[in-house]
């Protein structure tokens, strides 16, 4: 008999984990603080396999202390005297070894090919999100960057992954559609996009067609709680019971978990992105600019520019122009028949990453309660990891067989 399911977030895991529960029988209440469908939708739209290394990696330590001194750079952490940054960067540090990534990439690549699979089968019955594949470019300036790809790509090659290392005449036979002064780049093959306004929309409606409840509400107050089971969450107006609770509610998914008495490090990565209509001399393969971390990817009709990570906290809404400057020095240095200018700020998007410290997602039960269960963390790869996250939440609740091995693997120390 299907149980009655509360998810807390209706961002791209929400809503995959309504889909995929609902589809196995189960009765869903999704509750969302904002307009349901706005968040998870300005991102880049990449779905990416070839991302098998953990954001916690050797090297990220020194490279980040580097990039925070300068204000247009990629990546930046907020200087606070706060405990919940301190314990995220003292385990962000523990975790950037090479052990950790040994531990992580077979994890990462297996969630990602199960999220393309199910990503395939969706867009065959439906492809209203603009679910393409033409794989995944990372454009190198510089010779030290390149050789940094290369390690990187063979990593992927020896996990089985389809990749190509492109010379500069290499680069030039591809179909690209954009002049670009690039020294070289590596092809991900593996990697597909998709638009994600059009997702979330459909997602939406697919969900609206099968009958998942959807509140809005301003906040959750209280997690009731007894002997080991939550009974309950509370919010302003209403209270709503379930067998079973899923918190999904990205970057905010720390303060429900202490609602709940739990902890949880997580911090939000600020990014941001702007879309422009497709011009003539767009890149038609999605694309990393990697010396500036900028990701361009053209949908039918538009072309995103997307990028910079600023580890924060989630009361900072503020959209700095420098970084934005950052992006926009990025597209020009590498596309020299492309001059970008500097969009005004009412044309940004900004988003949070949901930023786990080594870099993995949390996808398990909660350790207190038994019917309690977080699907957060995924970081900078929320949308690729949405369907593959959605049936891992099916499985759990479902008490099935089917994905139990692959969800042992982000039950990790929270
Ligand atoms: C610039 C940029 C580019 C990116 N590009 C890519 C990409 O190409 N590919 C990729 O895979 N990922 C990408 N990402 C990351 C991706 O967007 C995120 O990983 C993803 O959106 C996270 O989804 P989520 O559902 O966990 O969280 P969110 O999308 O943030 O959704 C969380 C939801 O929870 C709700 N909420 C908050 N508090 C509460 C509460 N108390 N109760 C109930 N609900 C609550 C929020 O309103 C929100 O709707 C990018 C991110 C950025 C910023």
């Amino acid at each position: 008999m299907g149980k009655k399911v509360v998810i807390l977030g209706g961002g791209v895991i929400g809503l995959f984990s309504a889909y995929y529960l609902s589809k196995a029988g189960h009765s869903i209440t999704v509750l969302d603080k904002q307009n349901l469908g706005t968040s998870s939708t300005g991102n880049a739209g990449m779905i990416v396999p070839s991302h098998v290394t953990p954001l916690a990696a050797p090297g990220m330590i020194s490279k980040g202390v580097r990039w925070m001194f300068n204000s247009t750079s990629p990546f930046y952490v907020k200087p606070r005297l706060n405990s919940d940054l301190l314990s995220w960067g003292w385990k962000f540090y523990r975790a950037a070894n090479q052990k950790h990534v040994d531990n992580s990439t077979k994890a990462l690549r297996d969630i990602s090919l199960l999220s393309k699979k199910l990503y395939q089968e969706l867009s065959q019955a439906s492809n209203d999100f603009e679910y393409e594949e033409k794989g995944l470019l990372m454009l190198y300036r510089s010779e030290k960057v390149g050789q940094e790809e290369r390690e990187a790509a063979q990593m992927a090659i020896d996990l089985g992954l389809e990749v190509e290392i492109l010379d500069q005449s290499g680069l030039n036979q591809l179909n690209y559609g954009a002049r670009t002064n690039a020294l070289g780049a590596v092809l991900y093959k593996s990697d597909a996009h998709l638009q994600p306004n059009k997702l979330m929309a459909f997602l939406r409606s697919e969900l609206d067609r099968m009958k998942v409840e959807f509140v809005e509400i301003s906040n959750i107050q209280a997690v009731e709680t007894k002997v080991g089971r939550v009974t309950k969450v509370v919010s302003e107006k209403q209270s709503f019971e379930g067998d079973e609770f899923v918190i999904a509610a990205g970057a905010w998914s720390k303060e429900l978990a202490k609602l709940a008495d739990e902890s949880i490090a997580l911090l939000p990565g600020k990014g941001y992105s702007f879309t422009i209509p497709k011009m003539e001399n767009a890149p038609l393969i999605p694309t990393i600019l990697c010396e500036g971390k900028v990701a361009v990817t053209a949908f039918q009709d538009e072309i995103r520019f997307g990028g910079t990570m600023e580890i924060t906290h989630v009361r900072d809404q503020k959209i700095n122009m420098n970084r934005v400057t950052g992006i926009v020095n990025t597209i020009n240095s590498f596309y020299p028949e492309i001059s970008m200018t500097i969009p005004k700020e009412e044309e940004i998007w900004m988003g949070y990453r949901p930023c786990s410290p080594t870099g993995l997602p949390y996808i398990g039960r909660s350790s207190k309660y038994s019917n309690l269960i977080y699907a957060t963390g995924h970081g900078m790869m929320g949308l690729s990891l949405g369907p593959a996250t959605g049936e891992l939440v099916n499985s759990l609740v479902s008490i099935s067989m089917k994905y139990q091995d692959l969800c042992s693997r982000f039950v990790h120390n929270k």
